[in-house]
């Protein structure tokens, strides 16, 4: 069975203050989608089993941001922590129906999974998060589509839960299935030594096993300065720890998704402990 990642950074306009959809790649995507399920197995009987999982990008980033679910804070502002919740919580509720809605209508049957009506962090790390359903689900030839989403925290009482320790959790506790592959698309060609968007003498690394091969922290400031990329590759890593690679994809570049689904090689970075 397949782990399909598809980072909020390719659909929706990442950068975008206000949530907007980047629809160029959601048809794209949903179609390579398509097609793989086509050359798998032309009964549409989706035996052997894809989860996808996608980020929230311009939909949950906004509001998180403005709201600071995820840090402490004082009784009295609860009432705002709240509402900041709820309109998070919403949004991405609605990216999530605008891809489902894209993959039906590529007869693709999928099933939205709300990770706020079931799943409670501690601490920001999952704690509750019951796979029974989605195991059903798989075996009745579905394909469930969860997503970054905001949830119950016992320590912080609310806090941001992202699509990638989602993944995380899925690939490692999903017992009765094995898993073939894990590929995560996002908005470059995968891990490279710095940010490529800010630096031109970046390199890609094609097999990442630690996080020293990537330069985490701007020497001056000490900010950690690759944004999700640092967030999701610790993930990544401790799948390697278990013996379950992942590849990180450009997910903008046409044909990638549909290849890396079809196991063909390609251009990305192979997260792994084999070097
Ligand atoms: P997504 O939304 O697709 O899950 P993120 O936006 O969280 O992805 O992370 C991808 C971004 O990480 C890229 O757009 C890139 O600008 C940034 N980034 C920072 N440092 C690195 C790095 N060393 N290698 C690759 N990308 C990096």
């Amino acid at each position: 069975m397949i782990i399909l990642k598809l980072g909020g950074s390719v659909l929706t306009k990442k950068d975008s203050n206000h949530a907007e959809v980047n629809y160029k790649n959601l048809n794209r995507i949903a179609t390579e989608i398509h097609n793989f399920f086509l050359v798998k197995d032309s009964n549409h009987d989706f035996a052997d089993g894809l989860i996808i999982v996608h980020g929230a990008g311009s939909f949950g980033h906004p509001y998180a941001q403005k709201y600071q679910i995820g840090k402490p804070f004082k009784r009295e502002e609860y009432g705002e922590k709240r509402i900041g919740f709820s309109k998070t919580q919403n949004s991405v509720n609605k990216l999530n129906t605008i891809i489902c809605e894209c993959l039906i209508s590529k007869k693709i049957p999928c099933v939205s999974i709300q990770p706020s009506s079931f799943i409670t962090t501690n601490n920001k790390r999952i704690n509750t998060f019951n796979l029974n359903l989605i195991v059903k689900y798989l075996d009745e030839g579905f394909v469930p589509v969860i997503y970054g989403d905001v949830v119950l925290d016992t320590k912080l009482k609310v806090a941001v839960l992202s699509g990638d320790q989602i993944l995380q959790y899925i690939a490692k506790n999903l017992k009765s299935r094995k898993i073939n592959e894990i590929i995560l698309g996002t908005d470059v060609d995968g891990v490279f030594t710095k940010n490529p968007k800010k630096h031109n003498n970046a390199k890609l690394i094609r097999k990442v096993s630690s996080l020293e091969d990537i330069e985490v922290l701007d020497s001056t400031t000490n900010i950690d300065v690759t944004g999700g990329m640092i967030g999701k590759i610790k993930e990544l890593l401790e799948l390697a720890d278990l013996g379950i690679e992942s590849k990180i994809i450009n997910a903008n570049k046409e044909g990638l998704i549909a290849n890396a689904l079809l196991n063909k090689k390609v251009k990305c970075s192979l997260i792994t402990k084999n070097k």
